[in-house]
């Protein structure tokens, strides 16, 4: 088998808004191959960035385009494969948006080997330990706290036992930082999970001040008060702090996930698999596993990364949260023909081959605005 085409797409669903939500456009990556097989994967980055690392022509051995790195190869070989675009993409890769493409063409990789051996993903990776994850569900916060108490209300009513409040207008006051964290658990009542998404908006000493004050509602986590890549900062927090401290979203390969790991500075390690793939989410998942943190899923763009994510997290004994997004975007539900959302609070892990889902074509092109390499 060899890979003929790496197809590059764009997809967006009317004007963005401006908002923390990457679930207002994507980039598709589509492998296909000369069995007729097709493997897909997404990047959670600015998709015409991504799809110029993609795109960029021969420039020299440690600068060239992914694609071209590609052509021809055995797809079933991920691991030399990942060794190849790293080190062919080295002069202008290594970190960010490079390895988010990486991890797309990764996460299509390994979706067309699931579909060769006709395995899903999770028993590929080692076998799943979950057939379903408690999901959470992921939201905004409003604009105040009575509109962040409608918004738990909403969600906890749709069956979730957990709910997470992120970013605007977090940060702006002590005030109202605390009036939203106070709206969440007014929200989802007593018995729920209130998470609290602060959106990098503190340095240390106001986020432990912070922490103190959301202790009082119980918050579950708090994710990303300072900036990301802020290690120091973390760890010094994470010492201190009487909350459980989640970050990582943002990472992008094991070289940026290895600092927050060595220093212990987190408690809950939050991996997408849009920017990782499943070769370095593997190799993160293992070294959390060592030093015995937490590990959960980010996740706010299409079914596919959910069900990549599901995957994942599946073969990962302690699998207690999955981040659901619940936002109302038609690249949230309807890139995929299967709907990939909390039923009862609870995500199933999918079990066809590969990923497991199947594009939506009729939608893909309604949507699609840019497109290479067919
Ligand atoms: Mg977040």
């Amino acid at each position: 088998m060899k890979i003929t085409q790496v197809v590059c797409q764009i997809l967006r669903a009317g004007p963005a808004e401006a908002k923390t939500s990457s679930c207002q456009d994507l980039v598709l990556v589509r492998v296909r191959t000369d069995t007729g097989l097709e493997g897909v994967g997404e990047a959670d980055s600015s998709p015409e960035v991504v799809k110029a690392v993609v795109d960029a022509p021969f420039s020299h051995n440690v600068a060239c385009g992914l694609r071209e790195l590609l052509l021809g190869e055995n797809p079933l070989e991920t691991e030399r494969l990942w060794q190849k675009m790293y080190r062919g993409s080295m002069y202008f890769g290594r970190t960010s948006v490079t390895v988010s493409a990486m991890g797309a063409i990764d996460m299509a990789l390994w979706d067309l080997k699931g579909k060769h051996f006709g395995e899903p993903i999770h028993r590929l990776l080692g076998g799943k330990r979950h057939d379903q994850i408690p999901a959470y569900a992921s939201i905004l916060f409003g604009q105040d706290r009575s509109e962040t108490r409608d918004i738990g209300q909403r969600w906890v009513e749709a069956g979730y036992r957990a709910v997470k409040f992120g970013w605007e207008p977090m940060g702006q006051s002590e005030a109202l930082d605390i009036e939203l964290v106070r709206g969440a658990r007014e929200g989802v009542g007593e018995d729920a999970t209130v998470l609290v998404d602060a959106g990098c908006v503190w340095e240390a000493r106001t986020a432990l001040a912070r922490a103190r004050s959301f202790a009082d509602y119980r918050i579950g986590w708090l994710e990303e008060p300072l900036q990301q890549s802020d290690v120091e900062g973390y760890a010094w927090l994470r010492d201190r702090s009487p909350v459980s401290i989640a970050a990582g979203e943002g990472e992008c390969g094991r070289d940026a996930f290895r600092p927050l790991i060595d220093q212990r500075a987190l408690d809950v390690y939050q991996v997408d698999l849009a920017r990782n793939g499943f070769t370095e989410a593997a190799y993160i998942k293992n070294r959390v596993e060592e030093i015995g943190a937490r590990l959960c899923n980010h996740c706010y763009t299409s079914s596919i990364n959910v069900a990549a994510g599901l995957h994942w997290l599946s073969t990962w004994r302690d699998a207690f949260l999955f981040e659901d997004c619940v936002e109302e975007s038609p690249i949230r539900s309807e890139v995929t023909t299967e709907t990939i959302q909390a039923r009862d609070g609870m995500l199933t892990v999918p079990d066809g081959p590969g990923l497991g889902v199947t594009v939506n074509e009729d939608f893909v092109r309604t949507a699609l605005v840019a497109e290479s390499g067919a």
